[in-house]
């Protein structure tokens, strides 16, 4: 055997150029694929088919972005302008501060962005393959050269691919040659010379099936495919960025500038109107800067969002780009598929209909236990051209793994290889016998599949779709024996609507005689002579948990639609199960297509069941919702749903049933393509943008509270409350310890009982001001009540000052624990106890304040004074009254209806 040439596709071994069978030769392969042995051989010579990820910026560039921030540039020109006072100490300690603080961002920003590529790796695809002559899902890292790979529409195609069969493929290369027009492949060789883009017999790894099937041999793996040639990243580097981190850093720079401003103004006044010695005054300004400045708070909301991410992650929903999990949290409408999300897509082929009546199928599940019981003379025999249809109509196959029964491929198809089964064929058998010789592929546009096979000199086209499709496409019908009569198309479609009322899935079935040399099946080949053979009824269940998370969204104020392509009856039944529709008819994609742009929006937001729908019809729903204003989440799996993936604001692919191009078209990717998990998402989502707002309405009191201290110090002419370096050491000990506690806050018990939040909401709504405002205000007069409290009985300025400063921590402490809660009260046992985090946080504090406080060396970095007991008793007791106060301001809020947002 010679696999010298799959080594090394650059050594000109032209593969487009030769005949496919000669290529599976040069490459030790056949059409059963490879043994697995020897798959796992070459695997071990050849090497995974992975491209080398894109590395993300070098670590030390990433330390050095920590400082290129608006914020830091001030603290640094403070710490300059301290060194040039020869305020040394000043000076270091700010330096330090800014140090830590890089540290602490440069640390979360890894974390955060090694939590975001662990996320991608949970979607990596599965190719499926032949091997030892079965069908199997391989991972892509997997592929060999040799081994016989299936593609069809939206797959990723995994290597570089001679093609060994083809049908009607259409491949999208714009990722190598630039050209969005997706190109036709066939097998017959090309030109040996022949240009990339016109190498119509290969299919090359990194492109999109955007029509068609095929089977292709791979050439090429990982480095030694054209798109590894030309070295493209197939990944993208997630940026950590989002709208609202965008708002943040803009809001910071506007405040630096305001902050800059403001002690320009304060430092001509310190000297001119106070007559400041324009030294002190200096360092008076610079205390002001320093306490104005919130410099951890981005660290902290990056860490907020990417503990979001991973906490969708453990609930099945994989996000793949960073703001969908803030939108998520404004969604205010689900457009969910039906079969698979909202069902569980374990289909049961439980009844037959054909000329001669019915016939009940017994057993579950796909275990081809079970038989076929006929309810009409005759039924039985009739059934039996039925069944081998959609047993050769088909491409699925039964696994037995474990002991139970599984299907490769679709699980419609499955039930139908189970029915056959059940039915007494032998699958392979009967496969090997009526041997397919071409295929049309299903294709949600056409919504039927046909097949054209061969037995002896016996040849059929075998065709299975939606009834109502394949009934107008016939105009005959079997008679039971070997011929046909004229089609009793009323009588067909009130057992179609029988089965359907019942939630039933309904399949249509027909076949065709053609002349044996027949080669090729095309869709204008079904127009004359089909004859209709019967119907097939399958159950699929709902979801449990669907119907619970439906009621969810409801009290969260979330409209659910269910659009898919099923059968209008079926769809309103699964809808009633699933207590969606009830106050509404079912719109068929006909019904949609007969109203106009301008009317659809109010139609659109009144109905909960579309049936019939193809993925166009898809993208004139997204699109009229968003123009009454919703945040639009919508499901999709195939590969003409990209579009409409594309549109909404947060497209979710299906990580399990869905093609690579829908989920390369989503932000987000349903592990387990079940609808809780998307609500499941959302609740996350409104938990990470309430834990921001948390961090943010914690974090700004503290510098407010800070800047009015010091303001009035200037203003009313007394000495500083604190001194520059102990506002640093407030910031930097609680903002690392407290403010990132609240970036694992749990869920409040009401965060899926309120309306979704307007989108486009600032992050600070006049709610959020007036908290912020409130609070700085109460912090002040805590804070300077202390200081002269101190003064007055006897305290010196270093005593009073770290009395202060103690107080603005403990205040920060009780604070925390009413901003837990940002809706209902904080008095309860779940409030009291806190979570581990916030626990280990305080202790944590407490330890550095009593260092601060007690230990020499300290107390010779900060100038502060051992307290007395007595000391600590106010100052814990100022804290709880704090509390007490921001309980009954909550609780008059709340009454008033403000805060609600
Ligand atoms: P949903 O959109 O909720 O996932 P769906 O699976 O019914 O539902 P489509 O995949 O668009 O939506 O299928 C539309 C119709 O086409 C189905 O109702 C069925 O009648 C028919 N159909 C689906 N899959 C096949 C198939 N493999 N072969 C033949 N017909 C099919």
């Amino acid at each position: 055997m010679d696999t010298s040439e799959a080594r090394d596709p650059a050594s000109d071994p032209a593969f487009h150029a030769r005949p496919a069978e000669v290529v599976l030769q040069a490459l030790g392969s056949g059409h059963d694929g490879l043994d697995p042995n020897e798959a796992a051989r070459r695997l071990a010579t050849h090497g995974r088919n992975e491209l080398p990820q894109a590395s993300g910026r070098h670590p030390l560039l990433r330390f050095l972005a920590q400082f290129h921030n608006a914020l830091i540039y001030f603290l640094l020109a403070a710490a300059v302008a301290a060194a040039l006072l020869e305020h040394v100490l000043d000076a270091v300690v700010i330096v330090a501060v800014v140090l830590v603080n890089a540290i602490v961002g440069f640390v979360q920003e890894g974390k955060a962005e090694r939590a975001l590529n662990a996320i991608r790796g949970l979607i990596a695809s599965e190719a499926q393959l032949l091997r030892g002559g079965s069908r199997t899902g391989v991972p892509v890292s997997e592929i060999v050269p040799g081994d016989i790979v299936l593609l069809e529409a939206g797959d990723r195609v995994p290597a570089d691919l001679r093609l060994v069969r083809a049908h009607s493929l259409r491949v999208e290369e714009a990722i190598l040659t630039g050209e969005s027009v997706a190109a036709e492949k066939h097998v017959a060789p090309v030109a040996h010379d022949a240009v990339l883009g016109d190498r119509h017999s290969m299919a090359y790894s990194g492109t999109f099936v955007a029509a068609g099937q095929a089977v292709g041999v791979a050439v090429g793996t990982g480095m030694r495919t054209e798109i590894g040639r030309i070295s493209a990243m197939l990944h993208e580097v997630q940026t950590l960025t989002t709208p609202l981190l965008r708002q943040i850093n803009r809001f910071g720079t506007r405040f630096t500038w305001l902050a800059l401003a403001m002690s320009a103004l304060l430092f001509a006044f310190a000297v001119a109107v106070r007559g400041y010695p324009w030294v002190d005054a200096l360092v008076a300004v610079v205390a002001l800067a320093v306490s104005a400045i919130p410099e951890g708070l981005p660290a902290v909301i990056t860490i907020t969002l990417a503990i979001g991410v991973q906490r969708m992650a453990r609930r099945n929903a994989a996000i793949r780009r960073l703001p969908a999990v803030e939108t998520l949290g404004s969604t205010s409408v689900i457009c969910s598929d039906k079969t698979g999300t909202l069902t569980r897509n374990e289909m049961t082929a439980t009844r037959l209909e054909t000329v001669a009546g019915r016939v009940v199928a017994s057993g579950s599940g796909y275990a081809p236990e079970g038989g076929l019981e006929a309810q009409a003379p005759g039924a039985l025999e009739a059934a039996a051209p039925l069944v081998r249809a959609a047993l050769l109509c088909n491409d699925a196959e039964l696994v037995r793994k474990d002991g139970h029964w599984a299907v490769q491929g679709d699980p419609m198809e499955g039930a139908l290889v189970a029915l056959a089964m059940k039915a007494g064929l032998d699958p392979a058998a009967t496969r090997r016998a009526w041997r397919r010789v071409d295929a049309i592929p299903f294709d949600a546009r056409y919504r039927y599949m046909a097949t054209l096979n061969r037995e002896g000199d016996a040849a059929c086209v075998f065709v299975k779709g939606a009834p109502d499709e394949l009934l107008q496409l016939c105009t005959l019908q079997a008679d039971g024996a070997d011929g046909a009569v004229a089609l009793d198309a009323a009588a067909w479609s009130a057992r179609i609507a029988e089965a359907a009322a019942q939630g039933e899935r309904v399949l249509g079935f027909a076949v065709k005689t053609v002349p044996a040399d027949t080669a090729r099946v095309d869709h204008d080949d079904l127009a004359q002579g089909l004859v209709f053979v019967g119907l097939v009824g399958f159950i699929d269940p709902p979801r449990p948990e669907a119907v619970a998370a439906i009621a969810e969204c409801r009290a969260a104020g979330i409209a659910v639609k269910m659009i898919t392509g099923d059968h209008g009856d079926t769809a309103a039944a699964i809808g009633r199960q699933l207590g969606l529709g009830e106050r509404s008819r079912v719109l068929t994609g006909r019904d949609l297509d007969a109203i106009d742009d301008a009317a659809l929006p109010q139609v659109v937001a009144e109905t909960d069941v579309f049936a019939r729908t193809s993925p166009e019809h898809k993208l004139r729903i997204v699109r009229a919702l968003q123009s009454t204003g919703a945040v639009v989440a919508m499901t999709g799996d195939g590969v003409n749903d990209a579009p409409s993936l594309k549109q909404a604001d947060v497209g979710i692919g299906m990580g399990l049933k869905g093609t690579d191009a829908a989920k390369e078209a989503s932000e987000m990717v349903l592990l387990d393509d079940n609808f809780a998990s998307i609500v499941a998402a959302v609740h996350e989502g409104r938990v990470v943008y309430d834990n921001i707002r948390k961090v943010t309405s914690w974090t700004l009191p503290t510098n407010g509270g800070e800047v009015l201290a010091v303001l009035a110090a200037i203003l009313f002419n007394f000495a500083m409350p604190m001194s520059a370096v102990q506002i640093l050491w407030v910031n930097l000990v609680t903002s690392a310890t407290l403010g990132l506690a609240l970036a694992f806050e749990p869920a409040e018990p009401d965060v899926m009982r309120r309306r979704p939040r307007p989108p486009g909401q600032g992050l600070l709504s006049p709610f959020m001001v007036w908290r912020v405002a409130l609070v700085s205000l109460l912090f002040t007069a805590a804070a300077l009540g202390v200081f002269f409290y101190g003064l007055t009985h006897g305290d010196d300025l270093a005593t009073a000052r770290t009395m202060v400063v103690n107080t603005i921590v403990v205040l920060e402490i009780f604070y925390l624990f009413n901003v837990r809660y940002l809706h209902v009260s904080s008095f309860s046992w779940r409030g009291m106890l806190g979570t581990p985090a916030v626990l280990g946080a305080v202790a944590v504090v407490v330890v550095a304040q009593l260092a601060f406080t007690y230990l020499p060396a300290m107390q010779r970095l900060f100038d502060t004074r051992p307290l007395s007991l007595l000391d600590g008793l106010v100052i814990v007791a100022l804290g709880a009254a704090l509390m007490v106060v921001l309980e009954i301001e909550k609780r008059v809020t709340r009454r008033m209806g403000w805060g609600r947002e």
